[in-house]
């Protein structure tokens, strides 16, 4: 069997009538025979998307009633969760409304909870104790005002109202209040909001601390401190006074003591020049005593009027250049230097420091003099100086290689007339380190030395670092 494809055409004469038919055939067995395989494909598929598609809708409706079941479940999952949450947070809220309620009407300190409109909605026991106000005797802002603050009552109550309004915890400060007795006390009030009532009033938690024996004892104790401060000031002032009067009198004697001093001095001289060749040699010896004295006590009276006139006079603090300043103490010291054929040596760059120039430059001089002055007999004295400097002061060192001096020592040397030697081993006055001590304090410094004995000593004067830029 084949299948044939027939068309026919008519074949029409001029005037339109058809005269004849022409036809053609044609084999399409194999296209048939493919459409058919087609066609049974087509319907086989068909018939499969309809079996898949009714699977689907099958799946589909299970699925829903899965998800739908699943819905239920979980919502009556949840419903069972919730109510047992909410009973645990319900038994919780009451627990802790309990223990809240609990703390409050047992604390110590006296606590009153108040709505916005002036209800007080409790009251604990201490408020009520330590006032003496029940909670029937004061059931509002009002009638609390009224008892505890009288004529004053409407200043607190404007303070009362911003409470209401609070974020935060405020420390309102001390209120003067009337007890039911008629005592008053002072309290100083703490107040935070606490949330709102069932019915949306703002409810405020207002504390309050008793300080009145706090206030009394501080009164008493700024009244102590008054009189004490007073009587400072007192004896500060009689103290001063008697120090001026004490160095103003140093002063004068010393500056009295001269004329006389001169007088004996010189006529101690003259009777060993006009009168020496009248006396024997213990007479000539006196005389010479009489000479010497004259002149200790000449230095003496010297370094103690320095001493006086430097906690006497204004010490104006600048720049001072430590090179320079040592330079002019070694230039006054110049005859001794020689004399003593010390060996002195100074770091050539040494820092600026904050000092009064000649007063650094006496201290200079008093510690060199020592350092050349302190040394075994006829040994040779070797100084050295040099500056350390740290971020505020400059420590100016001074040491020698001297006799040294014993730690036991080392403080009581700054005082005035302390000497660890005798007059005739190595002269002088005791004053010396007194006035570098004085001075260097002065000048807002510090002194102090670090030695042993036979191994030479090293003096330091600290001062603060003149940061000051030039130009
Ligand atoms: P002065 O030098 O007039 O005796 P100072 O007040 O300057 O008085 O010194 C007090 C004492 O401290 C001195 O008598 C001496 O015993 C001791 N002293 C001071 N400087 C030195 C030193 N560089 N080495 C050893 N001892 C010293």
């Amino acid at each position: 069997m084949r299948w044939i494809r027939d068309r026919a055409f008519p074949i029409d004469d001029k005037a339109g009538k058809t005269y004849r038919i022409a036809g053609v055939a044609q084999d399409v067995t194999e296209r048939q025979e493919l459409i058919l395989k087609l066609q049974k494909l087509n319907e086989e598929l068909e018939n499969k998307v309809e079996e898949r598609t009714s699977e689907l809708k099958q799946t589909l409706k299970q699925l829903e009633v899965e998800i739908t079941d699943r819905q239920k479940a979980e919502a009556t999952l949840q419903a069972a969760t919730d109510i047992t949450d909410r009973k645990q947070a319900q038994l919780e809220l009451q627990s802790s409304e309990e223990r809240f309620r609990r703390a409050i009407l047992e604390a110590p300190l006296p606590i009153i909870l108040h709505a916005e409109d002036g209800e007080i909605v409790q009251i604990n026991r201490t408020w009520t104790e330590l006032t003496g106000y029940t909670h029937s005797d004061i059931p509002t802002i009002a009638d609390w005002l009224e008892k505890a603050y009288g004529s004053k009552k409407e200043s607190v109550k404007a303070d009362i109202d911003v409470l209401y309004k609070l974020d935060k915890p405020i420390v309102e400060g001390e209120y003067t209040i009337a007890t039911r007795s008629g005592e008053t006390r002072i309290w100083e009030f703490h107040s935070a909001h606490l949330g709102t009532l069932y019915d949306g009033r703002n409810l405020v938690i207002s504390t309050g601390i008793d300080i009145t024996e706090r206030k009394q004892a501080e009164a008493e104790i700024n009244q102590l401190n008054e009189t004490l401060e007073q009587r400072v000031a007192e004896r500060t002032a009689q103290l001063e006074q008697a120090n001026q009067d004490l160095e103003a009198f140093a002063y004068s004697i010393a500056h009295d003591l001269r004329a006389p001093l001169r007088g004996m001095h010189g006529l101690a001289e003259a009777l060993l020049e006009d009168y020496g060749d009248k006396l024997d040699d213990l007479g000539q010896e006196y005389a010479r005593h009489i000479v010497n004295s004259a002149h200790h006590l000449d230095d003496l009276i010297n370094d103690l009027l320095d001493y006086s006139r430097l906690s006497r006079t204004e010490l104006n603090l600048g720049s001072v250049d430590l090179n320079t300043v040592v330079s002019e103490a070694l230039a006054q010291l110049k005859t001794d230097l020689e004399k003593s054929q010390a060996q002195v040596t100074a770091m050539p760059s040494m820092p600026k420091v904050q000092a009064h120039r000649n007063t650094l430059a006496q201290a200079i001089v008093n510690l060199l003099s020592n350092a050349i002055k302190f040394v075994d007999k006829d040994s040779q004295p070797g100084v050295h100086i040099w500056a350390e400097t740290d971020d505020e002061c400059v420590k100016l060192w001074v040491a020698d290689d001297g006799i040294g001096i014993a730690p036991e020592h080392q403080k009581r040397i700054f005082r005035v007339f302390e000497r660890l030697h005798g007059i005739e081993s190595y002269p002088g006055t005791g004053i010396g380190l007194a006035i570098v001590q004085k001075a260097v304090e002065r000048m807002g410094g510090s002194v102090g030395v670090e030695s042993e004995l036979g191994k030479g000593s090293k003096f330091w004067i600290k001062l603060r670092n003149d940061t000051t830029k030039e130009g």
